[in-house]
């Protein structure tokens, strides 16, 4: 829903300013999938409106639950015909998280990651980054799951600082207390090194979590496993996160894909340590080793147990981490293997 321009149409209806109020709980809060449901309206207002603007401008065209019954994931279509993916993960019992895209496709073109091979088709607007979030609240509805939608993160297809000012709009939209009503610390970015975004990132929602994708920490691999590293090398990526660090207390976490025999090895380790202790104080950075969700590509995944090792290593030179497993690998949801035919 594009909030303002529902609420400019009703102003031109000649309503009062109160019955665009009257939708923002009912639509944003509870997920309603009709204007025929705001009990408060009169008839003539909810036939005006639902001829005229649906709540979602996506529709769905597929949906896939995992056999544990922790992850959907659902194929939305836009307006114009592209489709998005968008994820839902229950990682523990009262909590619920939605992964949402940022953009069809994605130009960096890491060669471990699904979306990747794709390429970039198009940015999707505020209003499509924002109805994916919307689209769940209403799926939890529908379903009668009880809880509420509370995180997100921005780690679905695309890269969000590739389209900051549709992504920093929606940020906005997410966090409106009147809207959607997300608290900043439940919201995660995550970007593989668009180095001006990071401080800007920090200056304009200084408590949104946010992640690098590092994967590799010397210029030659990092240019391979995450080519944006051309354009922005380690150097660069360093000053920026220095930057974050000024502007922002929050923790940074630097997420690392463990591929095997590519960036597991020890001397691998050894250059991650070298450069997490050269960004800031240990406290304020945290690495998030990934276990590889196998993609159509080359990579294996590191064995966990050889991940246990990479991770003691680094954590003997006091760097907090952690080995994270990702959910819904049976249903292709987990990060990085979301790629769609268009
Ligand atoms: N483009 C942004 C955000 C989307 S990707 C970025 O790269 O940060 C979100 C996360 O999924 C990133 O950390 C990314 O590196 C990771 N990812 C990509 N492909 C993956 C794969 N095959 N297995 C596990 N994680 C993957
Ligand atoms: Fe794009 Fe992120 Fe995938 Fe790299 S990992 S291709 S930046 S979506």
């Amino acid at each position: 829903m594009n909030w303002e321009q529902v609420r400019t149409f009703i102003k031109e209806l000649g309503e009062p300013a109160y019955r665009a109020d009257q939708l923002r709980k009912p639509v944003f809060e509870e997920g309603i999938s009709s204007y025929a449901e705001i009990s408060t309206w009169p008839e003539s207002l909810k036939k005006a409106l639902g001829g005229q603007d649906p709540i979602l401008s996506l529709t769905l065209k597929e949906m896939t639950v995992s056999n544990d019954q922790r992850c959907w994931k659902a194929v939305l279509e836009c307006r114009d015909g592209k489709k998005v993916e968008t994820v839902l993960l229950r990682p523990s019992e009262a909590r619920w998280t939605t992964c949402i895209s940022s953009q069809v496709g994605c130009a960096v073109g890491c060669p471990f990651c699904a979306t990747g091979q794709m390429g970039l088709k198009r940015n999707l607007s505020a209003e499509e980054i924002t109805d994916q979030v919307l689209f769940w609240r209403q799926f939890m509805r529908r379903e009668k799951i009880a809880g509420r939608l509370s995180h997100v993160v921005y780690m679905g297809m695309g890269e969000p600082f590739s389209n900051y000012a549709e992504v920093s709009r929606s940020l906005k939209i997410l966090m409106d207390q009147s809207l959607f009503n997300l608290a900043a610390r439940h919201i995660s970015v995550s970007t593989s090194g668009i180095a001006p975004k990071i401080a800007l990132l920090a200056e304009d929602f200084p408590q949104v979590n946010f992640a690098l994708s590092l994967h590799a920490a010397s210029d030659e691999l990092r240019n391979f496993l995450v080519p944006v590293n051309k354009a922005y090398p380690l150097e660069k990526i360093r000053e920026a996160l220095k930057a974050y660090l000024q502007k922002s207390s929050r923790k940074i976490f630097l997420e690392y894909i463990l591929l095997k025999g590519t960036n597991d090895r020890p001397q691998d380790a050894e250059n991650l340590i070298r450069f997490v202790r050269s960004v800031g104080p240990l406290e304020l950075l945290h690495v998030n080793l990934i276990i590889f969700n196998q993609t159509d590509s080359p990579f294996e995944a590191t064995a966990e147990n050889d991940a246990r090792v990479f991770q003691k290593k680094i954590m003997s030179a006091k760097i907090h981490s952690t080995v994270r497993q990702n959910l819904g690998r049976d249903i292709e949801g987990a990060c990085g293997q979301l790629i769609l035919k268009q």
